[in-house]
C-alpha cells in the first residue's frame, strides 16, 4: 500500500469485499466479483457514501 487509507477494511484480515469503498484499491484478492453490478446497486452504494463500488471498484461519483 502506498498511501494510508482510513477505511478499516484494509486492516481487517477477513474482509468480504474485493474493493475498498473509500479508495478503490483491492483489499482482498480472494473475493471474486459476484456477478455484474447494475445502476440500482451503485445508486444504493452512493447513498451509503461509498466513493467506490466494493464489488467492481467503479468510481461512484
Ligand atoms: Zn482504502
Ligand atoms: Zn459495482
Amino acid at each position: 500500500m502506498k498511501e494510508r487509507c482510513p477505511n478499516m477494511n484494509h486492516s481487517r484480515s477477513n474482509v468480504a469485499i474485493r474493493f475498498c469503498p473509500s479508495c478503490g484499491e483491492v483489499v482482498s484478492n480472494s473475493v471474486q466479483n459476484r456477478g455484474r453490478c447494475d445502476e440500482t446497486k451503485h445508486a444504493h452504494r452512493r447513498k451509503e457514501r461509498n466513493f467506490f463500488c466494493c464489488d467492481c471498484g467503479k468510481k461512484l461519483r
